[in-house]
């Protein structure tokens, strides 16, 4: 494996090499907030297109097994609705491929519901205060199975140091990873961590930097107790969508698909043992905001009965559409 940059210096940000961790880990916190947020049949129209993007590079390289799993998924839905409002998608086929946005969807909403009750409790029983983590590595030339391996073996030798131990009980991580110029693949660990107490981030950077050998850019953001839901969606989001399919080439879809079974989303440490026990009660209001609806019982934004609709998938965007003009919807 070779280094195709030269070693930057400690705690800069050389140009070039580091310009996307900069603009986009670094100080693209506040850029994100300027940009419009996309109605919910533009983010309907934008998944289709993936969804065809994917069939492309899928036929591309001859994966024409996995082009047609992909046209048939969601293909044909039922959409569980007042009439006003959508309250649940069920598909009649899902194809289950990591890089779907519609199965990332159900991926993520499973997840949330698995988790959040226990992300919730945790930070007060345990004592904690709940943190964004994302660490970054400096690309090389690798496989992006290579990529993703270091930087997963990197932060596991990371949680086995004592400074770790003495300041963090564990959390939840993604990888997040991203193809820049030259057809690099640019790798980062987004993690939910919950943290003992407060301590000076310069330690952190150069514990990894020592580490890494290349890296010492990373990110730590308090998240308020209010905010943990978005906290756990953050580092959900890479779960289920770990790249931008419009930047892919058939060779990336190549690499994506060699990287098969390799864990790109996990929890670790004591948050890993809580959560694994940990059951809530029954009212837990949580755990209601993410729960399944049911045909026949009330919407949950105007209380209308709910009824299911059979419409082909790609009529979706088109029918959130009629919605959004005649009535505010909530997504
Ligand atoms: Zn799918
Ligand atoms: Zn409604």
């Amino acid at each position: 494996m070779q280094i195709t940059e030269s070693r930057p210096p400690k705690y800069t940000v050389p140009a070039g090499l580091n310009t996307y961790v900069h603009t986009r880990v670094i100080t693209g916190q506040q850029g994100k907030k300027q940009r419009r947020q996309l109605t919910r049949s533009e983010r309907a129209s934008a998944r289709l297109r993936t969804k065809q993007t994917l069939q492309n590079l899928a036929l591309e390289i001859g994966a024409n097994e996995l082009a047609g799993k992909v046209d048939r998924c969601h293909s044909k839905i039922s959409v569980v609705t007042c009439g006003k409002h959508i309250e649940q998608v069920i598909p009649d086929y899902t194809c289950g491929f990591r890089l779907c946005p519609d199965c990332g969807r159900r991926r993520a909403s499973r997840l949330l519901r698995e988790y959040l009750p226990a992300v919730v409790a945790f930070p007060s029983l345990s004592n904690t205060q709940a943190v964004h983590l994302v660490l970054t590595q400096a690309q090389r030339r690798e496989t992006l199975s290579e990529a993703v391996k270091r930087i997963t073996k990197n932060f596991k030798t990371l949680r086995r140091r004592t400074f770790w131990k003495e300041h963090f009980k564990g959390g939840l991580f993604s990888v997040e990873f991203t193809i820049g110029k030259g057809g690099l693949y640019h790798a980062h660990l987004h993690i939910l961590a919950f943290r003992r107490r407060f301590f000076d981030v310069q330690i952190l950077k150069d514990i990894w930097f020592e580490i890494t050998g290349d890296s010492s850019n990373l990110r730590l953001d308090r998240i308020n107790g209010d905010d943990i839901v978005s906290g756990l969606r953050e580092v959900l989001k890479y779960a289920v969508k770990p790249a931008s399919i419009g930047d892919f080439k058939a060779d990336h879809l190549i690499d994506f698909i060699a990287m098969k079974g390799q864990r790109m989303f996990g929890a670790f440490g004591e948050f890993q043992r809580f959560a694994r026990t940990y059951e809530p009660a029954e009212n837990d209001v949580s755990l209601m905001s993410v729960s399944e609806h049911k045909i026949g019982s009330a919407c949950s934004h105007c209380g209308e009965a709910l009824f299911d609709l059979r419409i082909q998938g790609k009529d979706l965007p088109e029918f959130i559409k009629r919605l959004e003009s005649s009535a505010v919807i909530r997504t």
